[in-house]
């Protein structure tokens, strides 16, 4: 995708500041961090979204969740972190390259404000 953002990040074409690479994945801090540590986990190849996932993928999404506590604990986050992914527009997904922000190092509020 060449109008892709994370795909551009992905190839080198934008800057990022890398905590990860391999030839499957990239990881990368987030520009607008919401706690101390806030980092984002891709996939290289372009994929929109989890609601885009096939069966094909399985090893790639393995691959992203089991590097998520590994960098964690690298970064510092040897309480704990979140993992968020979200999908669509209704799970208020900003840009459209499948991503897994890994974040912590603060407190940490509720996933979803109750009222
Ligand atoms: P989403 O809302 O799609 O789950 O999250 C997109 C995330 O990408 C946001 O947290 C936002 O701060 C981050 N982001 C957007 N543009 C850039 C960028 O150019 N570089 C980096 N490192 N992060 C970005
Ligand atoms: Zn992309």
């Amino acid at each position: 995708m060449s109008d892709c953002l994370f795909c551009k990040i992905a190839k080198g074409e934008i800057p990022c500041r890398k905590v990860y690479e391999d030839d499957d994945v990239l990881a990368f801090h987030d520009i607008n961090p919401v706690a101390p540590v806030h980092f984002l986990l891709i996939p290289k190849p372009h994929l929109t979204s989890l609601a885009e996932a096939e069966t094909h993928h399985a090893a790639m999404l393995g691959k992203l969740l089991l590097l998520a506590p590994k960098l964690a604990k690298e970064q510092g986050l040897s309480d704990g972190f979140r993992t968020v992914i979200n999908t669509g527009r209704g799970g208020g997904q900003e840009v459209f390259h499948l991503h897994v922000h890994v974040i912590g190092g603060g407190n940490i509020p509720p996933m979803v404000k109750r009222n």
